[in-house]
C-alpha cells in the first residue's frame, strides 16, 4: 500500500476525477498560467456549488513555496475528505451548505516539480531572470509592504514589481472578485506554528482577538487528534519580518488571513509525519470552513466597549455595548485562564441578552482572560470577537503578592561553545535553552531577588514564566523538554560562566516540565510550583535571591542539528520590553500574631438586678433569662487601617458542673446595644452568633470552651476597631422547656480562668495609596511619553502603567503593562505614535492594592 506524495499531474487528475464523481459539489478552474505553461488550479467546493460565489467562503492556499509540499498534500486529502464524508457526516453537510470552500493545492506548481524531480529544497516559482538566475518567492511578490530585492539569486528575491510574477497574479485577480472570501489560510512548512496578519507594529488589532481565537481554536481541533499545540506567533509581531506576502494582502482586504506553518520539515517521512500532519489539519480545516459565515456581512456587528466594571476577590463584572438593537441578538461570553486558548462550549461561561455579565466563584489575585461575540438567533450567525478582558480577581485580605523580576545582569544564557561572549548574553540576548551545532548545550540562567519578601513568608502559590519566541531551526519535535531547577548557590561563583552553571548543584528540578510539543512560540509557559518546591523557594529568602537554570535536551538524534527554543528576556534590542520578560510570580501570606484580651467589663444582668464582675448565665427563679454580658476594648491592635483579623474566638470556662435534668444549652452574641440593661439586651440587635451553642454535657465533658468568629463576625470587629468602639457579647443559656434556678458561673473578673477575647492578626495595609495627579501624554522624538505626578504618601511602591488601544483599562492587566515602579514617567517606547489609545496609571502600595485608575486618551492627532 503505497502513499505518497502527490505529483501536479496526480493532482490535477485527481481534482479532475472528483468533479466527474461529484458534480454538484466540486467545480475546478484555471486561475492563470505559469511560467513554464501548468495551470494554477482552484477547486470550489461546495453543496449545489453553481451558488458557491453566494456563501462566504474560506480561501485555501498551498505550497507557495515550491518545497513546501504538505500544502499540496493536505489541500487534497482535504477535499478527499469532504466528498467522501458529505454524506455521512452532518457537520460536513452543515458546513458546505452555508460555506464554501476555495482551495489551490498548490500555487507553485513549476517550483513544485522542480523540487520534487530535481532540487529538493527549492523554494521560489522558475522565471528566467536572464542572468543566468531563476525564480522569484512569490511570498514577496504581492503589493502590501512589497520590497525590492535587487540580489536575482536571493531565496526571497521580490521580481522586478509587485505581481509581476503569473502565479501571485492569478492570486489576486481571484481574491478581488470574490468578496465573499473572509478566511484565508495559507499553508507553509515547518515550525507548527500560527502566523496570523498584522500590521507590523506592536499595536493590538480591532480583530487581533479574532486571529488569536481562530489559530486557538484550530489548535484545539489539533490537539484532539495528536496532543500537538502549535503556536500562536501574534501579539509581539517584529516590526519588519515578512514584506510583500499574501497573507498581509489578503488582510489588507479585510480578510481573516493566517499562515500555517505545518510541520517540523518541508519533506517528512510520508506515512509517519506527513500523514499525521494531515490528519491532524483537516478537522481544523474544517471548524475554519464552519467559521467563515461569521465574518460575512450576514454576521452581527462586533461588540462595543466591552471592558470591566468592577472587580473583587472572587467576581468580575463585565459590560459592553453592541450597535444593533435586535431582539434576536444575545451574546456569549466565554473565559480563560491562559492566553490564546481556544473559545468553545467548554469555556462558555454565559449566554445573556443583557449588557453585563458578573462572573462568580473564581479564584483571589488570579489572572482571568474574557471574550465576547453576539450572535443572531435566528440564523444562528456570530459576530466578530470584541477585544478581549484581562483582568485579575483582588487578593483576599491576609494576601500578599509579588510579580519578580530578574534584573538585566542577572538574566542571560550560557553555551558550551561560546565561552567567550556568554558573559555577554547576559541582559541583551534572548535567551537560548536547548543544544545545537553552533552552541552547543545551552542553558538559561535566572536570578531573582528574594529580598522584598518577608522571612517568615508561607507561599501559598508560585510560577515562573516565560515567553516563547521561536524555535530556532525548527526540525524535530516530540524530543526534549524544557525544565527548571533551583541552584545551589554556593555551588556556583559566576553565573555567566559556562562551566560552573553545567556542573552547578541542583537542589530540585521542578515537577512541572514542559514537552517540547507543548512549547510553542507565542504563548506563554508557565512552571508552577507544588508543595515541595514553594518550600524551597522559602528556603531560598534568607539567601536573599533564587537562582534558576532552564534545560532543555542536552543530545541531538543523528542527522539532526538543532533543538533549541529562544525566550524573550525583554531587555536589550531584540526584546519585547517589560510586558515579556520572565517573571516569578509569588502568592504569599505571613504567620498571624495574637492577643489575648482581657475583657473591659462583665456583669450577670437578669429582671431584678446586674451584679458587676461576675459572669454567668441561666434562668432566675421565675423562668426569666439571666444574661452574661461582656465588653471589650480593642485598642491594643495596631492600627485598623493596617490590622487584617485572620481569626478570632472568646476563651471562656465554667467553674461547676450545672446541675440539670434539663437539656440546656448555651451560646454566644456579637451585640449592639448602647446601654447594658436588661430591657435592652431583651430588645438587643443580634450581630451575629459566635461559633456553635455548647451543651450542658459540653460543660461536664471540658472546662474550657472555644466560640469561633465567622467571616462576618471578623469583618465586625475589624469595624468596631477602626470606629473605636469597644465589642460587646452576651452568654445566654436556651432550653426548650421552661427553666427556672438555673445558673451556669463563667467566673469572676480578673480570676485566673477568666473569659478572654483572642485574636489573631497581621498587618497589612487594607486600602491602596491616593491616585496619580495631572497625567498627560506628550511626544519626545517620536515616541509617545506619558508622565504623571506622584502622591506624596510613604507608603507609595510605585506606578503600574498600562496601555489599551480599545477601552480604558480598569485594571492593572487589562492591556499592555509599560511601566511599574518609582519614576513619574514612562516612554511607549514599543507602541506606535499613529495610533489612537488609552493608557492608565494605577499607584500601588507594599501588598499591592492598586488605586482605581487615572486615564488619558491618547490622539494621534
Ligand atoms: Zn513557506
Amino acid at each position: 500500500m503505497k502513499q505518497q506524495y502527490r505529483s501536479y499531474q496526480e493532482t490535477v487528475d485527481f481534482l479532475k476525477e472528483c468533479v466527474r464523481l461529484y458534480p454538484n459539489i466540486i467545480t475546478i478552474q484555471n486561475i492563470g498560467t505559469t511560467w513554464e505553461g501548468r495551470e494554477i488550479v482552484l477547486a470550489t467546493v461546495s453543496l449545489n456549488v453553481e451558488h458557491a460565489d453566494l456563501k462566504p467562503a474560506l480561501l485555501y492556499t498551498g505550497t507557495a513555496h515550491a518545497r513546501e509540499w504538505i500544502g499540496n498534500e493536505l489541500g487534497v486529502e482535504f477535499i478527499n475528505y469532504l466528498l467522501k464524508n458529505h454524506q455521512s457526516d452532518p457537520k460536513i453537510t452543515a458546513a458546505l451548505t452555508k460555506n464554501t470552500l476555495y482551495l489551490v493545492p498548490c500555487l507553485n506548481p513549476d517550483g513544485f516539480e522542480y523540487a520534487r524531480t530535481h532540487f529538493s529544497f527549492w523554494r521560489k516559482n522558475r522565471r528566467d531572470n536572464k542572468n543566468g538566475t531563476f525564480g522569484v518567492d512569490l511570498n514577496r511578490n504581492f503589493s502590501v509592504g512589497y520590497t525590492k530585492v535587487s540580489d536575482t539569486n536571493s531565496n526571497v528575491y521580490s521580481g522586478p514589481k509587485p505581481f509581476s510574477e503569473p502565479e501571485t497574479r492569478a492570486i489576486k485577480e481571484f481574491v478581488d472578485t470574490h468578496d465573499n472570501i473572509t478566511i484565508a489560510l495559507d499553508y507553509h512548512s515547518q515550525g507548527n506554528v500560527f502566523f496570523p496578519a498584522h500590521n507590523f507594529n506592536h499595536e493590538k488589532e480591532i480583530d487581533g482577538t479574532d486571529l488569536n481565537i481562530l489559530c486557538a481554536n484550530l489548535n484545539y481541533e489539533i490537539r484532539k487528534v495528536t496532543g500537538r499545540e502549535y503556536g500562536i506567533h501574534r501579539g509581539k509581531p517584529p516590526t519588519k519580518l515578512i514584506s510583500g506576502s499574501g497573507r498581509e494582502y489578503y488582510y489588507s482586504k479585510g480578510i481573516i488571513s493566517v499562515v500555517v506553518e505545518v510541520g517540523t520539515r518541508n519533506i517528512p517521512d510520508y506515512m509517519q509525519n506527513m500523514k499525521e500532519s494531515v490528519d491532524e489539519n483537516i478537522p481544523a480545516l474544517l471548524f475554519a470552513l464552519k467559521e467563515t459565515k461569521n465574518y460575512s456581512f450576514r454576521a452581527p456587528k462586533r461588540v462595543k466597549n466591552f471592558h470591566l466594571k468592577s472587580c473583587d476577590t472572587d467576581t468580575i463584572s463585565l459590560t459592553w455595548e453592541h450597535p444593533q438593537d435586535n431582539i434576536n441578538i444575545f451574546f456569549k461570553i466565554y473565559r480563560s485562564e491562559k492566553e490564546k486558548q481556544a473559545c468553545n462550549e467548554a469555556n462558555l461561561v454565559a449566554t445573556t441578552k443583557k449588557r453585563e455579565f458578573t462572573d462568580i466563584q473564581l479564584k483571589s489575585g488570579k489572572v482571568y482572560y474574557y471574550y465576547i461575540r453576539a450572535v443572531d438567533m435566528v440564523n444562528n450567525i456570530e459576530s466578530p470577537y470584541a477585544p478581549k478582558v484581562r483582568a485579575k480577581t483582588n487578593l483576599e485580605n491576609d494576601e500578599f503578592s509579588r510579580t519578580i523580576f530578574p534584573s538585566s545582569q542577572n538574566i542571560g544564557y550560557v553555551a558550551q561553545k561560546t565561552p567567550e561572549q556568554n558573559r555577554e548574553h547576559f541582559g541583551a540576548n534572548s535567551l537560548f535553552v536547548g543544544i545545537n551545532e553552533s552552541k552547543g548545550i545551552s542553558y538559561a540562567v535566572m536570578n531573582f531577588s528574594l529580598e522584598n519578601l518577608p522571612q517568615d513568608a508561607i507561599i501559598q502559590e508560585a510560577s515562573i514564566s516565560l515567553y516563547p519566541m521561536n524555535r530556532v531551526n525548527a526540525k524535530i519535535e516530540k524530543y526534549g523538554e524544557w525544565s527548571l531547577s533551583f541552584i545551589d548557590q554556593k555551588s556556583i561563583g559566576e553565573i555567566t560562566d559556562f562551566d560552573q552553571v553545567h556542573e552547578a548543584e541542583i537542589i530540585e528540578t521542578l515537577g512541572d516540565s514542559i514537552k517540547s510539543e507543548k512549547l510553542t512560540q507565542g504563548i506563554w509557559s508557565s512552571w508552577h510550583f507544588n508543595g515541595l518546591e514553594r518550600k524551597i523557594l522559602k528556603s531560598q529568602i534568607k539567601k536573599g535571591s533564587v537562582i534558576f537554570r532552564l534545560q532543555g535536551p542536552k543530545k541531538l538524534p543523528i542527522g539532526r542539528d538543532s533543538q533549541m527554543m529562544m525566550f524573550d528576556i525583554g531587555y536589550g534590542k531584540f526584546g519585547g520590553g517589560i510586558h515579556y520578560r520572565p517573571s516569578l510570580d509569588i502568592k504569599y501570606t505571613i504567620p498571624p500574631k495574637e492577643i489575648k484580651i482581657k475583657p473591659l467589663t462583665i456583669s450577670s444582668i437578669s429582671k431584678d438586678e446586674t451584679i458587676k464582675d461576675f459572669l454567668s448565665c441561666g434562668f432566675d427563679k421565675n423562668g426569666d433569662k439571666i444574661y452574661g454580658f461582656m465588653e471589650f476594648d480593642l485598642s491594643k491592635l495596631p492600627s485598623p487601617s493596617q490590622t487584617v483579623v485572620t481569626h478570632a474566638y472568646i476563651e471562656i470556662s465554667n467553674n461547676k458542673k450545672p446541675k440539670t435534668e434539663q437539656d440546656m444549652r448555651y451560646n454566644i452574641e456579637f451585640i449592639d446595644i448602647d446601654n447594658h440593661t436588661f430591657e435592652d439586651i431583651k430588645k438587643r440587635e443580634r450581630i451575629e452568633f459566635i461559633g456553635y451553642e455548647v451543651s450542658k454535657a459540653d460543660l461536664n465533658r471540658h472546662d474550657t470552651h472555644h466560640f469561633l468568629f465567622d467571616s462576618f463576625s471578623k469583618i465586625e470587629l475589624e469595624e468596631a476597631h477602626k470606629n473605636d468602639k469597644p465589642v460587646s457579647f452576651i452568654v445566654k443559656a436556651t432550653s426548650i422547656t421552661s427553666a427556672k434556678n438555673h445558673l451556669v458561673d463563667w467566673h469572676k473578673k480578673d480570676s485566673e480562668d477568666e473569659v478572654k477575647l483572642i485574636i489573631q492578626y497581621i498587618k497589612r495595609r487594607k486600602n491602596g495609596v491616593q491616585k496619580v495627579t495631572n497625567l498627560k501624554t506628550t511626544k519626545e522624538n517620536g515616541i509617545v511619553k506619558i508622565s504623571w505626578d506622584n502622591p506624596k504618601d510613604e507608603a507609595l511602591v510605585g506606578c503600574f502603567v498600562v496601555r489599551n488601544r480599545f477601552h480604558p483599562p480598569q485594571n492593572p492587566y487589562d492591556g499592555v503593562k509599560l511601566y511599574a515602579g518609582v519614576d513619574n514617567y514612562t516612554l511607549d517606547n514599543y507602541g506606535s505614535p499613529k495610533v489612537d489609545k488609552y493608557y492608565a496609571v494605577f499607584t500601588y502600595d507594599d501588598v499591592p492594592n492598586y488605586s482605581p485608575p487615572v486615564i488619558v486618551e491618547y490622539k494621534s492627532k
